[in-house]
């Protein structure tokens, strides 16, 4: 490698507080100045309110970016900050997926709070090296990296020296420039974006660890929301941490034996029963694909169908022979689900790097369907390569995907044509234009794709001023929602999961409720109420894995074999084994008692608090909640001629006549009675979460949690109307 000397800027020691019970009880803050080249380091203490309140994770992120920002703070505002932070969880290795890092900012796409998540080092590191928590605000006079010496307990700002602004470039450079020697490589942990970063908002971090085995540096994405972008605005190139020593009892637990016990129990399910469930270790989660085939649930171009007759071409059989089997797969130490899969010695075909070999990580399901079928490509060679590049330049793969297929639907339409696009043949399935297309976007290289690289609501209304498109058409096909673009599954047939996407605090991704199959599938959802509580129940208890530094993966994606004959409908989707596993290590970490009220308590509290930020900054009500039509039904004739019979069938549902209606008819009909059931959905989703009809946590709610702070309370005051009260509240 040839990175040049970076040169010190500044530089700060500090004594490392003393991990206890899951806490380190300190945060580190680095200021970069505003441009003016003054830093500013600080250790600041946790508060016993933090960690009753916020529990740590996105919880303390929320809270730390709330006391730095105002309701007027811009996303590319000084003051906005990157905040990551694991939790009492985060770094113990005997049990599955204790790794995460979680991202909290305010965020170029959604102009509202976002958070994302990522595996690989950092968080553990972070940890190991005394914090809770990192923040970072300001921004500096040139390009630096910032490094967190967690053995010699500095924080040094360099000026970087780096020339390429790529992730895998950077990673790779940055740790062989900070390690010893390769087996020091392990050690360290790079944060970096790529260059799209620069003119999108649809980029996100990287987060790096050194795989031993296949001695390559392997990137996990914190992909969603802008996290990268507000990265390079902050003009930084890279976040390095750096732990040489720990221990698995690194958090210093009350109770080390339990915390195993409960490993070792999952460990041997993973071993005996993953082949036969989900196959993480074969094939990560792109196992998904055809599953979701089969359910008319796959995205294929645009989301218009749910199936394609060239599935197996993108099946998992066909990904098991390209990615390498047989290696220890987790991102962090003690994953035995492991499904952190790569494809070795990948050739490059196109872009800067043509004819190098890669090691490309991934793809993971989201990525297979989103620069997949999605797109119209079922070529997973092409998928791969599209997954590199996306990592490469920091692009979010899932809103990458999605903006793609939507700009192809509205090619296809006539709405943009070929000279809007500088030459590219926008149609779905055409490969080649379609990767030159990324590679445009990344560079930033005309009009068309930087507005492209807003994301479909800022692109859509770019479109409609500059080169005529219909805005409503285009608000009817573009699946997105608070300025995020959806993920990869296909919605229409389950109204809870309408819920799952659009009644979320943060946009259409699928971490907060995926009830598709127990809704859809399993009938187990049949009332509005119904849906009502699992749309309260699952956000919640999914958002407790954010609070603590956890992958959600082990909780569900492998299940003890008897879990569906012991247990029946929500209670078995909880995976009661499983969620019980939680309740008992939270407790061998911190030595305090938890239940399940406690754990639904302390993810609502966060929840709430996330909502009520995001009224803060002048979103966060139920306008904000909307749905595009094509989430929630066909919007062309072509979609309703798929599967005639059986839209027919859901609108004889409604007690519709349809003999002698045309397909247009009968596609608003169904629009239109849809409309209606999601109308129903919202407001017993919003009575159940003890929100007010326009989607604003109640004063009864904030105090029953308690966090009626005076200045939620304030903001409350101004925005509680008593004619948004539901009757019976
Ligand atoms: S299940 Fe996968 S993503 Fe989750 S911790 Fe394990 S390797 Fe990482």
């Amino acid at each position: 490698m040839d990175m040049k000397e970076m040169k010190l800027l500044s530089e700060w020691s500090y004594e490392p507080a003393k991990i206890h019970r899951g806490y380190a009880r300190e945060t580190l803050y680095v200021g970069l100045g505003n441009k003016d080249g003054n830093y500013k380091f600080e250790k600041r203490p946790v508060s016993d309110d933090m960690i009753e309140k916020f529990t740590g994770g996105r919880g303390f992120g929320l809270k730390l970016l709330w006391d730095a920002v105002t309701e007027k703070t811009k996303w590319d505002d000084p003051e906005n900050e990157l905040v990551i932070a694991g939790g009492p969880f985060c770094g113990i290795t005997q049990y599955p997926g204790t790794g995460k890092s979680y991202t909290v900012f305010l965020s170029p796409a959604t102009k509202q709070t976002y958070n994302s998540n990522a595996g690989g080092y950092f968080g553990p590191f972070l940890k190991f090296s005394g914090f809770d928590a990192l923040e970072i605000q300001g921004k500096a006079d040139r390009p630096v990296v910032v490094f967190i010496d967690g053995d010699n307990y500095k924080v040094q700002i360099f000026e970087s020296t780096l020339e390429d602004n790529n992730a895998y470039y950077i990673s790779e450079e940055l740790h062989d420039y900070f390690a010893k020697d390769e087996q020091d490589k392990r050690t360290i942990s790079v944060i970096s974006t790529g260059m799209a970063a620069k003119t999108s908002y649809i980029v996100g971090l990287n987060f790096s660890f050194y795989d031993v085995r296949r001695k390559a540096v392997r990137l996990k994405q914190a992909g969603r929301g802008g996290g990268g972008t507000v990265l390079s605005d902050k003009n930084v190139v890279a976040i390095v941490v750096k732990r040489t020593k720990f221990t698995g009892a690194e958090n210093d637990p009350v109770d080390i034996e339990a915390i195993m016990k409960a490993g070792v129990s999952l460990h041997k399910r993973i071993h005996d029963h993953d082949n036969e469930q989900c196959k993480m270790r074969s094939v990560g989660t792109a196992h998904l694909t055809e599953i979701m085939d089969d359910y008319e649930l796959l995205p294929v171009n645009n989301y218009k169908f749910g199936s394609h007759k060239d599935i197996n071409n993108i099946s998992s059989d066909e990904y098991a022979k390209l990615f390498s089997q047989g290696m220890a797969d987790g991102c962090w130490y003690g994953c035995s689900l492991a499904c952190a899969k790569a494809v070795d010695h990948f050739p490059l075909q196109t872009g800067p790097w043509k004819g190098k070999e890669v090691v490309v990580d991934g793809p993971e399901y989201e990525t297979a369907a989103g620069l997949g079928s999605n797109v119209g490509v079922f070529d997973p060679y092409w998928t791969i390569e599209a997954n590199f590049y996306a990592d490469h330049y920091g692009f979010d793969t899932i809103s990458l995907g999605t903006t793609i297929a939507w700009v192809c639907e509205c090619y296809e339409l006539g709405l943009i044509n070929k000279e809007h696009t500088h030459g590219l043949e926008l149609t779905f399935g055409n490969k080649k234009d379609l990767m030159e297309l990324i590679h445009r976007m990344a560079a930033g290289s005309d009009d068309f794709v930087v507005a492209t690289g807003k994301g479909i609501e800022a692109a859509r209304e770019y479109y409609a001023e500059h080169y005529g498109a219909d805005l409503e058409v285009m608000k009817k096909i573009g699946m997105v929602c608070q300025g995020l673009e959806a993920s990869e599954y296909r919605c229409q047939e389950s109204i809870a999961q309408w819920g799952g996407y659009f009644l979320t605090l943060k946009g259409p991704q699928h971490d907060e409720a995926w009830l598709i199959f127990m809704d859809m599938v399993n009938k187990q959802l049949p009332t509005y109420e119904d849906k009502a509580e699992a749309l309260y129940f699952f956000p919640n208890f999914r958002l407790w894995f954010s609070l603590h530094g956890l992958c959600k993966l082990p909780w569900n994606d492998i299940e003890p074999v008897d879990n569906s004959i012991k247990y029946k409908g929500i209670e078995a989707a909880r995976v009661p084994e499983h969620l019980n596993n939680y309740l008992t290590i939270y407790t061998a970490i911190t030595g305090r008692p938890l239940d399940r009220e406690g754990m639904i308590l302390q993810s609502e509290r966060v929840y709430n608090f996330e909502r009520i930020f995001n009224l803060r900054m002048g979103k966060g009500t139920s306008k904000f909640h909307e749905a595009p039509d094509r989430g929630l039904g066909p919007v062309w004739e072509d979609e309703w001629m798929a599967r005639p019979d059986y839209f027919d069938a859901r609108l004889k549902e409604f007690g519709e006549e349809i003999e002698g209606k045309s397909v247009k008819e009968k596609i608003a009909l169904l629009q239109k009675h849809r409309r209606s059931q999601w109308a129903q959905l919202k407001a017993a989703v919003y009575k159940r979460r003890g929100w007010n009809k326009n989607g604003i946590p109640t004063m009864k709610t904030v105090k029953r949690l308690g966090i009626d702070y005076p200045e939620v309370v304030a903001l409350l005051e101004k925005h509680l109307k008593p004619e948004d009260e539901f009757e019976d509240a």
